[in-house]
């Protein structure tokens, strides 16, 4: 009996959520399995009645994230410039995406406790305190853990804080969708999220009815839960996860540690090869949105100066200002006194030796080449010498941030490619990101090799 209805509440559900046909889905609705598979980011889209749009909104599921080439008009009304001038010290849109004014240095005001000086949060509370926007859809922590994430509607400056933290796991900000669509109060939304769920939300946001306002953050290697990201710090960083209140990849080759007690770094080069497998989401491996291209403002830090000494709670983060709808929301939380902007932010040393360096050494790149994936990594006597030496020889600002975001296209291209064969590789990889690594297999051999297997 229990069988039957379970299976009668199935079809009532799927013929009231137009769930499109072949894609099986539980008792409440939801997608057994989600239609990306293993390459799901969890953005949230598949647990609402918008799963019936999931063909045309997922970053996953072909034409996947080349749809950036033809949203980007739509969003800001012209695609990225693709030229390259290897002189500029300046951020260049085919890497940063489309700019209504040049990246700028950004820092929150009295913000403690958010992820760096809060300049995501000062923005939000910025739009809800001057009633610009009804709610923020931000990621707070579930009630367990900080580090779980926990998609929330916020409607208060208190619930907005909430949100303050990066949560280091995918985190599935769409959910609240129909929470949104249900609510007659909402008419004016702020959406705070990475590049794969901007990307389903701006496919299906004309169906919302509503006005959206978008304030992304950069994104990069996510981890595919709260226990992996757990492993990775106590296994990779040698640190009890239980006390850590945040991490970052940073830009001078070290990983830093919030810990409740202390703050630690650990250069990149002590971290085991063998971590990135289980670490880094399948998802995150195939993205080429690190820099977020469909939001109205994004905020990040891998362009950003950085002093040797300084936490990231203590550092300036930079806002890339998309178009119109990001200026007025970076020039209200100004006015609102939450936030300082500082000089155009600039660079120096050269990205492309460093991202090829880094591609050819990547445990994930070797593991597909049939290369040795090194268990351990560095001592850490070794490791700070390699990093020291390295942030005062290589790429600085502008420069460290081209050789990440190049870095990751590149090995990223090497994953899609072997997970999906060669047509879908190219068809599912935005035109900037193709050019870049087209670039690079001709600069370098081996990579052209890697390519070829
Ligand atoms: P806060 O004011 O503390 O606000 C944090 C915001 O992050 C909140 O709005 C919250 O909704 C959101 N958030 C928290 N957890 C998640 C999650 N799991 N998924 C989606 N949103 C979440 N910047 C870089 O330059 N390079 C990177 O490699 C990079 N990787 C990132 C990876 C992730 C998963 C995230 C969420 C951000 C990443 N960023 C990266 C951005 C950077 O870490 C900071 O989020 C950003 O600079 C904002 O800091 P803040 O102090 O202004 O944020
Ligand atoms: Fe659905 Fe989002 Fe997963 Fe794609 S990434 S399958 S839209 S939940
Ligand atoms: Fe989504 Fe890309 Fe970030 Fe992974 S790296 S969570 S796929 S935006």
């Amino acid at each position: 009996h229990r069988l039957f209805l379970k299976r009668k509440s199935r079809l009532a559900s799927a013929l009231f959520m137009e769930v499109p046909v072949g894609i099986p889905i539980d008792p409440e609705g939801r997608p057994y399995k989600f239609p990306a598979k293993e390459h799901c980011s969890k953005c949230g889209l598949c647990e609402t009645s918008y799963v019936a749009r999931v063909k045309e909104a997922c970053a996953f599921l072909e034409p996947g994230m080349s749809r950036i080439d033809t949203l980007e008009t739509k969003v800001h009304g012209r695609r990225r410039k693709t030229t390259d001038d290897k002189t500029i010290v300046q951020a260049d849109e085919r890497r940063f995406g489309v700019q209504y004014q040049p990246l700028r240095l950004a820092r929150g005001i009295s913000m403690p406790g958010a992820q760096w000086t809060g300049v995501v949060s000062s923005i939000a509370i910025s739009m809800l305190e001057t009633r610009q926007v009804d709610a923020v859809a931000c990621v707070a922590s579930n009630e367990e853990t900080w580090s779980n994430p926990n998609p929330i509607l916020a409607q208060t400056t208190d619930e907005v804080l909430k949100g303050r933290g990066v949560k280091p796991s995918l985190a599935p900000s769409l959910n609240i969708l129909d929470e949104v669509k249900n609510d007659p109060s909402i008419r004016r939304l702020l959406f705070c999220g990475v590049g794969c769920s901007v990307q389903a939300l701006r496919s299906i946001e004309n169906e919302l009815g509503i006005e959206i306002f978008i304030l992304g953050t950069n994104c990069v290697d996510n981890s595919p839960s709260p226990g992996a990201a757990a492993a990775f710090i106590e296994k990779g960083a040698k640190v009890f996860s239980d006390s850590v209140r945040g991490y970052e990849f940073m830009q001078d080759f070290r990983v830093h540690v919030k810990t409740e007690e202390t703050y630690l770094t650990i250069p990149y080069f002590c971290l085991p090869g063998t971590i990135a497998e289980s670490s880094i989401a399948k998802s995150c491996r195939s993205c080429f949105d690190y820099t977020n291209a469909l939001a109205d403002v994004v905020v990040g830090y891998m362009a950003a100066p950085l002093d040797g000494k300084s936490r990231m709670d203590e550092s300036w983060q930079t806002v890339t200002v998309r178009n119109e709808r990001g200026n007025q929301m970076v020039e209200t939380a100004i006015t609102q006194g939450r936030l300082e902007v500082g000089d155009i932010v600039r660079g120096s040393g050269d990205h492309q030796q460093l991202a090829i360096a880094t591609t050819k050494s990547d445990a994930l790149v070797q593991a597909m080449v049939g290369g040795k994936v090194q268990e351990n990594g560095m001592p850490l006597w070794l490791g700070n010498i390699m990093a020291t030496v390295l942030r005062k020889v290589s790429a600085k600002g502008i420069a460290f941030a081209r050789y990440s975001i190049d870095y990751h296209i590149v090995r990223n291209y090497f994953h899609v490619l072997n997970e999906w064969g060669e047509h879908r590789a190219r068809s599912s990889t935005p035109q900037f990101a193709l050019e870049i690594v087209d670039e690079y297999l001709e600069m370098d051999s081996t990579l052209k090799g890697y390519a070829a297997k």
